[in-house]
């Protein structure tokens, strides 16, 4: 007797299998937005218009003017995995369309009233295709100008169980605008409008640069804060926008990764990015930054979530590496040649200067500006500006090379105040004003340092090195300190020691509260030993500051000695003493900004003072 062969499995009809897609790929009204709207920039539209009623969720509107669909073509895109925009899966590495699941359009009309209305760019008929819950109702013929309209109605209907997490009108339509504002950040040369209920929330026209969206978007004030960036680093090519250090807000910055123009998410960058600004901010601040990483294709895979909100790059590490180095650098040259240098060079496209960035510190100084000036070429004046370069190029610097600054050099030869001088400079230019500033005349201007800032930067970083091994030098006392702490500060003492002696203080606990001196650094002539020790041991034990790492408890020990070792305002300095000070300033990493991320150098320019005095 024959068997009968009951069959159990099935191929899901079209509709089902898009619905289910319609799980992954449409969620709320905002991915709807996305996808249309990434469909119309894929299709080159130079003006999007996205129209939400009800939060999207009575209806969606997205037109383009861009090269639109025959009517085979719109017929053919509401079939699964139909696209145009790649043919085998070797494709998928290259990808630079946004779009090439092929799922979107099916998706959403399988989950709603959709109408797909399109005219080709070639001046063929317009065609005009109605669907409803994934099977079509109508097509037809229509007049329209090249271009592509999608109009989703009433989304999820068909599919209650999602429709019941939907959020209110009003958060559904903050998602499409966060969407839209994302994609517009990532599209500069289009033009982008949102309409919700017939009023208008975005007008966007296209822009020139990431700085002129971002003051379209939010305000001249506050692109006024960031600094362009544009950086080779580990082999990536970093543009965008960093935040200045010294307008960093608590309450925290907008964040916006890119990568080859595609928005994705990326804690760990982000984290990265935090990262290069330590010491320039107060920890836990979190900077606005608009970063775009240019990458050869090949190297990420966009192709790992649904939404393709994040990727993976082929060496995660080396990327955060090329992210933090990009950034620091950048902000390394707040202060920086241009502006004070010898004359600029032919205006190349790496000498504009940086957008949004009135008042201090010019653009970026160019990459054939440093290769000229390390090959020895500028007779050395742009090292000066340029921190570590020196040291790179070993230049020996003319007179400058005595340490006569206001601190003693600590490993002689090797310390930074070897950094060359500009050769214009002559006995009459630097002075102190009030006992706590320093006023040098430069080419273009003048510098106005704050002499504690300068010393606190200069001390920090020493200190740190320090800690990485570079010995330094402490001073034995002839008549060693006996000083008696609090319970608190002496168990500080006790359990920091060892790092204590790092920085130069041999310090024995004697017990009772009672710890010896037996040697202290000596940053300075005018440095006050005891004085300082009290206030670190004191900020130590009762600081807050959270150390959660060796890093951690390194920096924080390092900042607390630069803040109180270094001079302090009402000191007053000789000209030697100021001259090394600057020179030492100049050498660190980060010469623009004290550990508080407050600045140490403002500048005011010839063309200021022109402008000041009604010249211009
Ligand atoms: P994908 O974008 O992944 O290719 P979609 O389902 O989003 O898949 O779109 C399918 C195809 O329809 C696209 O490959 C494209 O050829 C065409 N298409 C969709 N939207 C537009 C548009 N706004 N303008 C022109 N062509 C479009
Ligand atoms: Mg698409």
């Amino acid at each position: 007797m024959a068997k009968t062969v009951t069959r159990r499995i099935h191929i899901l009809p079209d509709h089902v299998a898009n619905q289910i897609a319609a799980g992954e790929v449409v969620e709320r009204p905002s991915s709807v937005v996305k996808e249309l709207v990434e469909n119309s920039l894929d299709a080159g539209t130079t003006r999007v218009r996205v129209e939400l009623r009800n939060g999207g969720k009575t209806l969606i509107r997205v037109a383009d003017d861009g090269e639109g669909m025959s009517r085979p073509d719109a017929l053919l895109a509401l079939d699964r995995h139909a696209t145009s925009k790649i043919r085998r899966a070797e494709d998928l590495l290259g990808v630079l369309s946004f779009g090439f699941r092929g799922e979107a359009l099916p998706s959403i009309a399988a989950v709603s009233h959709f109408e797909l209305t399109t005219a080709p760019a070639d001046g063929g008929p317009g065609t005009d295709v109605k669907v409803n819950a994934g099977r079509i109702l109508s097509s037809g013929e229509v007049a329209r100008q090249p271009g592509t309209t999608v109009t989703v109605r009433a989304l999820f209907h068909n599919v209650p169980a999602r429709a019941k997490f939907l959020r209110s009108a009003a958060v559904e339509t903050r998602a499409v605008s966060e969407t839209v504002l994302l994609l517009a950040l990532a599209n500069l040369g289009t033009g982008f409008r949102l309409e919700s209920n017939g009023r208008e929330l975005l007008d966007l026209p296209p822009a020139a640069s990431i700085a002129e969206r971002v003051a379209a978007i939010w305000g001249d004030d506050e692109a006024g804060d960031l600094l362009a960036l544009d950086v080779e680093a580990g082999g990536v090519r970093v543009t965008g926008l960093v935040q200045r250090p010294d307008s960093v807000r608590p309450a925290g910055g907008r964040r916006y990764l890119f990568v080859n123009g595609r928005p994705f998410r990326d804690p760990a960058l982000l984290r990265a990015v935090d990262e290069a600004y330590r010491t320039t901010v107060v920890p836990g601040l979190r900077p606005t930054v608009f970063l775009n990483i240019g990458i050869p294709a090949g190297q990420v895979d966009v192709n790992v979530h649904p939404a393709k909100a994040e990727v993976r790059f082929h060496d995660p590490k080396a990327m955060r590496g090329a992210i933090g180095t990009a950034v620091r650098r950048r902000l390394a040259e707040l202060i920086s040649a241009p502006a004070f240098g010898p004359e600029p060079g032919p205006a190349g496209p790496e000498h504009e200067p940086s957008a949004g960035e009135p008042g201090t510190g010019a653009g970026g100084i160019s990459k054939k500006a440093r290769e000229r000036s390390a090959e020895g070429m500028d007779s050395g004046q742009l090292a000066f500006f340029v921190p570590g370069l020196a040291r790179v190029t070993g230049t020996p610097a003319k007179g400058a090379s005595g340490t006569t600054g206001p601190a003693p050099a600590n490993d002689a030869g090797e310390t930074p105040a070897d950094e060359p001088w500009p050769a214009h400079r002559t006995p009459s230019d630097i002075w102190q004003l009030h006992q706590a500033y320093i006023l040098v005349t430069m080419r273009e201007g003048l510098l106005i340092i704050d002499q504690h800032s300068a010393h606190e930067r200069v001390l920090f970083e020493e200190i740190m090195r320090r800690f990485q091994g570079e010995g330094g030098a402490s001073q034995r006392l002839l008549f060693p300190l006996t000083l008696r702490l609090s319970p608190a500060e002496y168990a500080a003492v006790e359990e920091l020691k060892g790092l204590l002696q790092t920085i130069g203080f041999e310090v024995e606990a004697f017990g009772e509260r009672t710890v010896i001196v037996h040697a202290t650094p000596h940053p300075h002539p005018h440095f006050d030993a005891e004085g300082c020790f009290r206030e670190m041991v004191h900020e130590l034990a009762h600081g807050s500051e959270l150390v959660n790492s060796a890093r951690n408890q390194h920096e924080r020990i390092a900042k607390s000695m630069a803040c109180k070792g270094a001079i302090k305002a009402g000191q007053s300095l000789s000209r030697t003493e100021m001259e090394g000070l600057l020179d030492r300033l100049f050498a660190t990493e980060l010469p623009g900004h004290d550990v508080h991320g407050r600045p140490t150098i403002l500048r005011l320019t010839l063309d200021e003072l022109g402008r000041r005095f009604g010249r211009e």
